[in-house]
C-alpha cells in the first residue's frame, strides 16, 4: 500500500503518511493548531486514506469509497461538528459517537469520527469518550480537531497522538487563548456579584482595545450567569473552571437578578454581531450589568 497526497515537505503529514504506511495509524488523533479549515482538510484526507478500497495508491481518489469521502458522504465517515463555544460538544453527543463506534463499519474496513471542535466537551463529555478511547474497536479511527488541545484531560492527552500545525490562526477568536477569556469573564461575573461599580469597571477594562477578547468572553460571561442560575435551581455541583466561579456567585445574586444579566450579556453579544461601536459596547456591559443587579 502507498500512501499518496499528503504534502511530505510538511512534517506533521509525513509523519501521518509514515504511520499510516506501516499500518500502525493511532486509533486516536488529535489535530490542534493551525487553521479550522486546514484541520478539516487534513482530516478529511486521512479519513479517505483509511476507508479508500484500492490497496494500491491510497487515497487512490477514483473508487467507490474515496468518492462518496470526497462527496462527504461516506457512511463510515462520520463528522460530528459543533459550534467553538464553551460546551458546545455535549456529553449526549459524546454518548452516540460512543454507541455508534461499537457497531461495525458499513462498506469500509476502518469506521472514522471526525470531532470538530473537540476542545469544547467538557470534563464529562471528555469522560464519556475517555472509555471508548481507552478499549476502541480495532475498526475505529477518531480525529478530534481543535485550535489547542490545552482543555483536553490528560487521561485523554494520554490515548492520544496529538499532530500540531503551528500557532492556531483564525479569522475568528479560535487564536485567543482560552486562559485568557475566561480570566476576563471571571473578573466581570465576580465583580458583577460583588455589586460594586468601580470593580465592574475594572474588570471591563481589559476589553478597552480588544474586541476580540469582548466578543470572545461575553459567551463565557452568559455561561457563567446561566450555570449560576441552574445552581440556584437545583443545588447541582460544578466542576470545572466556569462552574466554580457560578458557585460563588450564586449565593449573592438573586435568580432575577441572573436572569437580568443572561438577557444583558444577550442584548450586547447580539449588538457585536451588528458591529455595534466596540467603546459604547464596552460602556453598555458596565451599565446593564450594574443595572440589572442592582434593578
Ligand atoms: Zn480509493
Amino acid at each position: 500500500m502507498i500512501i499518496s497526497g499528503f504534502d511530505l515537505s510538511n512534517s506533521v503529514e509525513k509523519s501521518i503518511s509514515a504511520a499510516m504506511h506501516s499500518k500502525r495509524f493511532p486509533h486516536a488523533v488529535i489535530i490542534e493548531g493551525g487553521k479550522a479549515e486546514e484541520r478539516m482538510a487534513l482530516a478529511k484526507k486521512i479519513a479517505a486514506a483509511l476507508v479508500c478500497s484500492s490497496g494500491g495508491i491510497v487515497p487512490c481518489g477514483v473508487c467507490s469509497a474515496c468518492r462518496k469521502a470526497a462527496a462527504d458522504s461516506h457512511a463510515d465517515i462520520l463528522l460530528y461538528s459543533v459550534e467553538d463555544k464553551p460546551k458546545a460538544f455535549k456529553v449526549d453527543i459524546v454518548r452516540e459517537i460512543r454507541n455508534k463506534a461499537y457497531i461495525v463499519p458499513n462498506e469500509a474496513d476502518r469506521k472514522v469520527f471526525i470531532l470538530e471542535n473537540s476542545h469544547t466537551m467538557g470534563n464529562e463529555g471528555q469522560n464519556a469518550i475517555l472509555k471508548i478511547l481507552e478499549e476502541p474497536p480495532a475498526y475505529v479511527s477518531f480525529i478530534l480537531l481543535c485550535s489547542t488541545k490545552s482543555g483536553f484531560l490528560p487521561t485523554v492527552l494520554s490515548r492520544s497522538t496529538v499532530y500540531n500545525l503551528g500557532q492556531a490562526s483564525a479569522s475568528e477568536d479560535e487564536a485567543m487563548p482560552r486562559e485568557s477569556i475566561v480570566e476576563a469573564a471571571r473578573g466581570v461575573a465576580l465583580a458583577a456579584a460583588a455589586l460594586d461599580d468601580i470593580e465592574i469597571v475594572k474588570a471591563a477594562a481589559v476589553f478597552e482595545k480588544n474586541q476580540k477578547l469582548l466578543r470572545a468572553a461575553l459567551p463565557v460571561i452568559q455561561e457563567i450567569f446561566a450555570l449560576a442560575l441552574r445552581i440556584k435551581y437545583s443545588a447541582e455541583e460544578e466542576n470545572d473552571e466556569l462552574g466554580f466561579v457560578a458557585a460563588e456567585i450564586a449565593p449573592k445574586l438573586s435568580r432575577r437578578a441572573l436572569l437580568s444579566l443572561i438577557e444583558s450579556t444577550d442584548t450586547l453579544i447580539n449588538s457585536i454581531k451588528l458591529n455595534a461601536n466596540h467603546n459604547l459596547t464596552v460602556t453598555a456591559l458596565c451599565t446593564k450589568l450594574r443595572k440589572a443587579v442592582t434593578d
